[in-house]
């Protein structure tokens, strides 16, 4: 039995084999091949296997997002067997190099043709020529796409994993994470959560590749891993399982009830998700509304910008299926630790503040437009709320909504039709936001504080950095004291204010937020129960006094 300890970002206890996530290797070999037919044909029968995983792709697409969303798979599978494409590497194989790295040399020679070419729909084709040729590749070496081959469910294992990796990991395969680095508020920990798996990060060189397949019990609440656990070990753990596992009953007699304390205040659970698949676990867990939709993870889920259509075939899905309850997408909050190549983006020295969000949004109006456009077309099959990330200033804000108008303006000129309704807020997820909140407060409908991001740049101390541990403290009174300044002036110029940061769910604070006005909690789908039941037993008039003189006088001890 070998214990590894890390720290748990997700709760609950799950058993499995370990299984290390596979990367696509990205140093080629080159080797010389003297049986050029054999290679040929190894070449052909990862051409034919690409194609198939291509059209397995272009289904699941279809059924999640429509045929816009297909397509891009479809001309994939197209662009696997071109004529031109398969000519160029035949040429390379008979002439006597290995399939891999001629399909990688004809890949750079093809992408860069597609670049230089005039029409912007061919130069967009470098992307996708890339693309197909990493998938032969990869089948070629052995490597993994999507990151698990196996039969069975896993509980998985990583140095870290990119938010691009998530997205295209097969949920239905993990029981749980365990990661080397990462921290409570990156994507692994917050899709751990959304999926409601146990997940432990930090465990650094405590995994060892060697105990691959090996039988593994995590307990996300104590951050502990068991590998072969004795008898003893094992049945204590099952039997934290099945505790939890009631504990899950009990507050499933929680669903229908209204969020209202002892006292008689409400206030809304929403919850925060990734993609529209995500809305099942919402309606299943009971949120009473969607307070966060991450949309950069549909531009994550592709290999290129998404259409237009695609992008509106999703969010049409999210509201139609929660049937007339709030839904607040983000628009598209890309850079810092979410990249995507197909933007091109320069390296920067200082990511997480550099060209990110709303930013990229504004100096790439036609990307920003895309979203717009299918954002307010969704809006009529539901109730949309547009929120806009890492907003620092009120031009920036009167910048975007003038594109809103303006894209309203074209839809109601093309006579597409858009609900007159759609509420427009910001985040709150940076000190020069929360300063200002008095201004933006008269520019928005809605404020939802990103405490994720908040936390990180009040205190100065980067989110996904798992060294700084206790440094990064969302518990510090100056981002308490932030979150009330903001609730005033949100309050004083009447409009609603939420948080959608992972804060929003810590059960120690629902006093505090409740004392300070928070209108709004969206959280991961698991937390909304357990969040009802402490709403339930909250008495705000209690406790509302204490916590705001411990606030002012800096004696917030939590
Ligand atoms: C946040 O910063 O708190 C937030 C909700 O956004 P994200 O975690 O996606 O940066
Ligand atoms: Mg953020």
């Amino acid at each position: 039995m070998i214990t590894i300890q890390g720290k748990g970002v997700s709760t609950g206890v799950a058993a499995g084999p370990l299984y290390f996530y596979q990367r696509v290797k990205s140093e080629i070999a080159r080797t010389t091949v003297t049986d050029t037919d054999a290679e040929w044909q190894r070449f052909k029968d990862a051409q034919a296997k690409a194609i198939d995983q291509l059209g397995e792709l272009a289904e699941k697409a279809r059924a999640e997002a429509g045929d816009e969303a297909a397509l891009l798979f479809e001309t994939h599978q197209m662009m696997a067997e071109d004529l031109d494409y398969e000519e160029a590497i035949e040429e390379g194989i008979k002439g006597g190099t290995n399939a891999e790295a001629v399909v990688s040399d004809v890949s750079v020679q093809f992408a860069e043709m597609f670049a230089t070419m005039e029409d912007a729909y061919m130069q967009a084709r470098a992307a996708d020529v890339k693309d197909v040729s990493g998938r032969i590749i990869a089948i070629l070496t052995g490597a993994v796409q999507g990151g698990i081959d196996s039969d069975v469910p896993v509980i998985l294992a990583a140095d870290d994993l990119a938010p691009s990796e998530t997205v295209q990991l097969d949920k239905s395969k993990i029981l749980g994470f365990i990661t080397e680095g990462g921290s409570g508020s990156s994507h692994t920990a917050i899709l751990a959560r959304t999926m409601g798996i146990p997940a432990i990060i930090g465990v650094g060189t405590q995994l060892k590749s060697e105990y691959a397949g090996r039988d593994v019990i995590v307990d996300g609440a104590t951050g502990t891993a068991v590998l072969e656990p004795d008898v003893e070990t094992r049945a204590r753990l099952m039997k934290k399982r099945e505790e939890q596992l009631k504990t899950l009953e009990m507050l499933a007699q929680l669903k229908g009830k209204e969020n209202v304390t002892k006292d008689g205040h409400s206030v809304r659970i929403y919850c925060n998700i990734g993609n529209p698949e995500d809305v099942h676990t919402v309606l299943t867990n009971d949120g009473g509304g969607i307070g966060l939709f991450r949309s950069e993870f549909l531009y994550l889920g592709c290999d290129d910008f998404p259409s237009e259509d695609y992008q509106f075939e999703a969010y049409k899905r999210v509201l139609t299926e929660m049937d007339g309850k709030e839904v607040v997408i983000r628009t598209l909050d890309i850079g810092a630790d979410k990249q995507i190549g197909y933007f091109n983006l320069p390296q920067e020295e200082n990511p997480a503040m550099g060209n990110r969000a709303l930013r990229i949004c504004l100096n790439r109006p036609e990307i920003f437009r895309t979203q717009l456009r299918a954002l307010y077309r969704a809006s009529a099959y539901g109730k949309l709320c547009i929120m806009f990330p890492m907003v620092t200033s009120v031009w920036e804000v009167r910048e975007a909504k003038k594109l809103c108008e303006q894209v309203k303006k074209e839809l109601t000129s093309e006579g597409i039709a858009y609900a007159d309704d759609v509420q427009v807020g910001i985040m709150i997820e940076t000190p020069a936001a929360a300063i200002m909140s008095d201004r933006l407060a008269k520019e928005v409908d809605f404020f939802s504080c990103g405490t994720n991001d908040l936390t990180q740049y009040t205190l100065a101390c980067d989110r996904q950095n798992s060294d700084l541990g206790r440094f990064f403290d969302p518990h510090h009174p100056a981002v308490l004291r932030l979150l009330k300044l903001v609730a005033d002036n949100a309050h004083k110029n009447g409009i609603w204010v939420g948080i959608c940061g992972e804060l929003g769910a810590d059960l120690q604070l629902t006093e505090t937020f409740l004392s300070i006005g928070i209108d709004e909690l969206s959280v991961s789908p698991r937390s909304v129960l357990p969040l009802r039941k402490k709403v339930l037993e909250t008495n705000v008039a209690q406790c509302r006094d204490k916590l705001l003189g411990d606030l002012a006088s800096d004696q917030t001890q939590i």
